[in-house]
């Protein structure tokens, strides 16, 4: 440490504080026309004798310095680091953005239910076309062309004898001509109407039964359905009221008192106290006859129920529509 130019550089580079600073510092003495660089140019000018001697102190130097620059380099990166973490500092303590995880569409969730209730009883899933022949949405259901029956439902027609199902019924003949009794089925799905309002839309789901054997009575279709009815909507109080459908007799409509106001009368209910959930009856012999069952033989029970409206019910929506919108802000809610 004896040569004045090592102790000038040494306070120098103990003074830096930044890069820029550093890069100046190594111009000014190993630089192209630094003070070191410049000396090891003179040294020719020496007479031989010290010429060795000054190389050997020039190069030692120019070694030290060099070495002194690294390690300052080095230095200057880590304190760069370390003080871009202190101010980058993450605050672990702050709540995390919510996280939303998928769900089933409440339509789905009671279709689901409806089949999980059935199947306790026995009943398969069976399922069909949604583009239909005339022949299985009307004909073999006791729905001949021009029977005033066909105006109970509006249609869309792909060609004549080609239609949107407007029911899961067709699925009925469809299993009977393949399967004989005893039957004992479910058949949830698409069906298409052409309608749409506040309680209508162009597709909507329904769910049909069938249940078919050797002396089956309007007593086994009471409870099963009753049963069902109270495994959906719990204790509430059921009536049976006459009805008609073509392809069953006799025939009966299924109301539960209205949910939304324990039968005191509603909106909903449009004050009556109860509200229409099913459609039954004893499945017609013309049905069997057109499925190729020996006549008189068997007996039988069919049921059918949209999904929408009794997902209505049980969640108190009154807009179906909102089923189709895919509003998260909806769905959420299941
Ligand atoms: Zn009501």
């Amino acid at each position: 440490m004896q040569d004045p130019l090592l102790q000038a550089f040494v306070k120098e580079i103990n003074e830096i504080n930044s890069v820029v600073e550093l890069v100046n510092l190594k111009a000014k003495y190993i630089g192209k026309k630094g003070i070191i660089t410049e000396r090891i140019k003179n040294l020719g000018k020496l007479p031989p004798e010290q010429r060795k001697l000054q190389g050997k102190i020039l190069n030692g130097l120019k070694n030290f310095i060099e070495e002194a620059l690294k390690n300052k380099e080095e230095e200057l990166k880590q304190k760069e680091i370390s003080e871009a973490l202190k101010k980058e500092l993450i605050d672990i303590t702050l709540p995390g953005k919510d996280f939303y995880s998928g769900g089933s569409h409440p339509v789905n969730r009671t279709l689901l239910e409806i089949i999980d209730i059935f199947r306790e009883l026995g009943f398969t899933v069976e399922e069909g076309p949604e583009v239909e022949l005339d022949y299985y949405n009307f004909e073999a259901l006791n729905i001949p062309k021009n029977h005033p029956a066909r105006d109970m439902q509006d249609t869309f027609y792909i060609s004549e004898d080609v239609v949107l199902r407007t029911h899961t019924s067709p699925v009925q003949v469809r299993v009977m001509e393949k399967k004989k009794p005893p039957l004992r089925f479910i058949s949830p799905g698409k069906v298409y109407r052409c309608d749409s309002d506040v309680t209508h839309t162009p597709m909507f789901h329904q769910v049909e039964g069938l249940m078919v054997d050797e002396n089956v009575s309007f007593s086994h279709l009471k409870g099963v359905l009753v049963y069902f009815l109270k495994r959906l909507f719990g204790d509430i109080p059921i009536r049976f009221r006459p009805s008609f459908f073509p392809f069953t007799e006799p025939s009966t409509e299924i109301d539960i008192g209205c949910i939304i106001c324990s039968g005191a009368g509603c909106r909903v209910c449009k004050g009556s106290g109860w509200l229409e959930v099913l459609g039954a009856g004893m499945v017609h012999p013309n049905v069997f006859k057109f499925a190729g069952y020996p006549e008189g033989k068997y007996t039988g029970f069919a049921f059918g129920m949209g999904v929408e409206r009794l997902t209505m019910l049980k969640y108190g929506i009154d807009d179906i529509r909102l089923f189709f919108e895919n509003d998260i802000r909806f769905l959420r809610q299941f």
